[in-house]
């Protein structure tokens, strides 16, 4: 199936390559056009967080002005990670499409499989050390957080 907005993030991941970046490109569309393209820039900009959804979705929030996108839709030429799949919930978006599934993905040596994996084990069974500790005092924020009536709820 064709479409041009697949097209495009394609194109980025493409460009990302040849510019020395990682193989991701990624599109953001609300009402039939793009309001943001972005590729993955972790290597260029030393930020391990800059995976091309996630730069997209900063781009489009910016843009739009928002924190909520719904009524948007995202066209990445991957699957997205659990990271990115996270940031698209958050962000509410209302559609994923991708192209290059997470097989793809691991066969060219990006395996995210193992982080799904960790979500599920217990802290101590983690591979990074997971410490739970001041739970009272940071329960503090918590309960403002509720007593606050002016919140902007998100
Ligand atoms: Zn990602």
């Amino acid at each position: 199936m064709e479409n041009k907005f697949m097209k495009r993030a394609i194109e980025l991941s493409i460009e990302s390559v040849k510019n020395g970046g990682g193989p991701f490109g990624a599109v953001i569309v609300k009402d039939g056009k793009i309001v943001s393209e972005a590729s993955n820039s972790v290597t260029k900009n030393n930020d391990p967080t800059a995976h091309a959804e996630v730069n997209a979705i900063r781009l489009a929030a910016k843009k739009l002005n928002t924190f909520n996108l719904s009524g948007c839709e995202i066209y990445t030429s991957c699957e997205p990670c659990p990271m990115c799949l996270g940031a698209i919930y958050w962000a509410r978006l209302d559609a994923i499409y991708f192209a290059n599934d997470k097989n793809d993905a691991k066969n060219i040596g990006f395996d995210d499989s193992f982080i799904y994996e960790e979500i599920n084990k217990p802290y101590e069974k983690r591979k990074i050390k997971t410490i739970q500790m001041m739970r009272e005092e940071a329960l503090k924020a918590f309960k403002l957080w509720q007593e606050t009536d002016d919140k902007i709820e998100y």
